[in-house]
């Protein structure tokens, strides 16, 4: 599902957080979002899962044309994952994947043998098979991450926004789950908004980077075509690209 986002501002207690913010994602591809923190990256991507919204003649998001903006999150079907995304320590891996499938009311809910097998091709899919009966806390925090991935995908989500997922990991683990997330985009096609303040992640992971600054877009395009000519000081600096 195409993503797109017209002029969108928002504005917290007279602070402008968002201004004026337009931008495309084509079905299937995986753009990153790259700013400083403060930005704006976290507000932009609630507001386009449906968790939060722009104010009065804030501008409109759209999926696949259609105009979403004030529909709930339930409805956009957006997976998201969040840096500290928690999940439950007091229920099993299955459990954790299964929550957003259980939760919905009976006439919707799939029968319970399907939910298991359902949580297992999650598993396999995300290669971590058969952890259906770990805890969260047996685990290390990308096996962690990629079950929260696993959460987010069980409800067949038609959109995956990603908010700095790998941010509280350490350097190696997170080099590989990067690795990881581009291969399992490109195996699944799911258009996707990665956020994220680390460039090197950004640059090696996505097809489009659009970089964010005091709520405003400094810059969109491919990672070559932004570091080959930086539209602005900001984004030079930004980049680590200085004169000296
Ligand atoms: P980022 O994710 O890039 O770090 P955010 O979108 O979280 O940036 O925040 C952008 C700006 O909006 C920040 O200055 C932040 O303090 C402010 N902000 C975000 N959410 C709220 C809120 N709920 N209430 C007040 N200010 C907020
Ligand atoms: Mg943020």
């Amino acid at each position: 599902m195409s993503i797109r986002v017209e002029n969108i501002s928002k504005v917290f207690e007279r602070f402008p957080a968002l201004n004026g913010v337009s931008l495309e994602v084509k079905e299937g591809d995986l753009l990153a979002l790259l700013g400083p923190s403060g930005s704006g990256k976290t507000t932009l991507l609630r507001i386009i899962a449906g968790l939060e919204f722009p104010g009065r003649d804030g501008g409109k998001v759209f999926l696949d044309g259609r105009e979403v903006t004030w529909e709930s999150a339930y409805a956009r079907r957006a997976g998201f994952v969040f840096q500290h995304y928690a999940l439950f320590n007091h229920m099993t891996v299955g459990e954790n994947i299964a929550f957003g499938l259980r939760v919905r009311p009976r006439n919707t809910r799939p029968p319970e043998a399907q939910i298991r097998r359902k949580v297992s091709e999650l598993l396999t899919m995300v290669q971590l098979p058969g952890l259906e009966d770990r805890f969260p806390t047996q685990l290390s925090g990308g096996q962690r991450q990629r079950i929260a991935l696993a959460r987010a995908l069980a409800v067949e989500p038609k959109i995956l926004l990603l908010d700095e997922p790998f941010g509280a990991l350490d350097a190696k683990v997170r080099k590989e789950l990067r690795k990881w997330l581009r291969e399992f985009h490109d195996r699944t096609g799911l258009t996707t908004i990665f956020v994220t303040h680390d460039q090197d992640e950004a640059f090696e992971l996505a097809d489009h980077v659009v970089i964010l600054h005091e709520g405003k877009i400094q810059q969109s395009g491919t990672p070559k075509e932004i570091t080959s000519s930086p539209a602005n000081t900001f984004v030079s600096d930004f980049l680590g690209f200085n004169d000296s």
